[in-house]
């Protein structure tokens, strides 16, 4: 096969840990863009990706930032030289959620019109339309979102999924209003977004929890009123004593355990709602009462990407982080090689903070 012959980061199966590889990369075809990686965020998902992956092998990493090599035919909205995020939700822009201006339910991701990573002469798989735990990334016209070039391809790179996710769950899907208190359960990467959404959002009362006390001074910074360890036995009636026995009007539920979601669901004020941003495991099960929670009229959402319009909003997050009103710095807490990443997930009860972030050598 020939492209350009380049180093990734391969999950070969289930159950097994990534090893760096060389893979081929192809030149990009009709509506395709090349994109240069400089950086990439190593996000939970791409963890998880060892014990769920649908498709394997499979060049992991999806959350990340770089710098346009090559357009193929057709694209118009790029040029090599800009800078961009990498969006994993490429609309189709024909289904009738995109016609309808409902395009964050997309029911068509886009994805490459055929392979372009080879092993040899066998195609890989790229997590979520991307793939960017390699040199080169090759992604479907609108996932390659242009961003301002003022402002560090490591930070950017944050925003195409721990910030669209987070952000976007406290502005798009839960819809805060100005006032309303919310919870966040869960102060990682796409946790701390969440905070920041919230404060943006002009919330009343943010209250997080969180078993790690340095996240939880973080999410301080980040805009929480209130803090709790995960261990304390009484959170639900803490955040009622908080609220004046009402309880609050969003809770967060970030990490994706089931017994989790039902705390938040206690939680909850009379019309509250309960957004699902934690990834379960693929066969958990929620089992709550449903006649308080009929009575009380409240609401479980599932949020994936946060409803974000991401070429609208990649750009807008990025003037907002140049502006100083979204914070990005605190999070990342480690740089890493891209030969390093098998040791990240080797070792992954090493603490490397909120987000180890690879940057590729130029
Ligand atoms: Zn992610
Ligand atoms: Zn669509």
């Amino acid at each position: 096969m020939s492209g350009f012959s380049v180093p990734a980061v391969v999950l070969e199966q289930i159950g097994s840990l990534p090893t760096l590889q060389t893979v081929t990369v192809t030149p990009p075809a009709r509506g395709d863009v090349l994109v240069r990686m400089v950086a990439s965020g190593i996000c939970h998902t791409d963890i998880s990706y060892m014990r769920d992956a649908r498709v394997t092998p499979v060049v992991l990493g999806h959350e990340g930032a770089g710098i346009v090599e090559q357009v193929g035919e057709g694209v118009t909205h790029v040029q090599p030289g800009d800078h961009v995020v990498i969006n994993w939700q490429a609309k189709c822009n024909q289904c009738r959620h995109c016609l309808t201006g409902r395009s964050d339910l997309c029911e068509n991701i886009q994805t490459t019109a055929e392979p372009r990573v080879f092993r040899g002469q066998s195609p890989l798989a790229v997590m979520l339309n991307a793939g960017t735990f390699c040199n080169l990334a090759v992604v479907p016209a609108g996932g390659a979102v242009p961003i301002r070039k003022d402002i560090p391809l490591t930070k950017a790179a944050m925003l195409g999924c721990a910030v669209a996710t987070g952000v976007g769950a406290a502005l798009y899907t839960a819809h805060i209003a100005p006032g309303d208190d919310v919870v966040i359960i869960g102060a990682g990467g796409i946790g701390l977004n969440i905070v920041q959404g919230a404060r943006i959002a002009n919330a009343g009362q943010i209250i997080v929890i969180d078993l790690n006390q340095a996240r939880l001074d973080l999410a301080q910074q980040y805009g929480a009123t209130h803090i709790f360890s995960g261990q304390q036995q009484d959170l639900v009636s803490e955040v009622r004593k908080l609220t004046s026995g009402r309880g609050v009007d969003h809770v967060f539920e970030a990490v994706g355990t089931p017994s989790l979601m039902l705390t938040g669901i206690e939680m909850l004020a009379r019309g509250g709602s309960l957004i699902l941003v934690g990834a379960a495991a693929r066969d958990s099960v929620l089992p709550f009462h449903p006649r308080r929670f009929m009575s009380q009229q409240q609401q479980i959402i599932g949020c994936i990407y946060g409803n974000i319009r991401p070429q609208v909003d990649l750009p807008l997050f990025a003037d907002w982080y140049a502006e100083g009103k979204l914070r990005l710095n605190e999070m990342h807490t480690a740089s890493v090689r891209l030969e390093e990443v098998p040791e990240v997930f080797s070792s992954l009860d090493k603490d490397r903070g909120i987000r180890p972030i690879i940057e590729f050598e130029a």
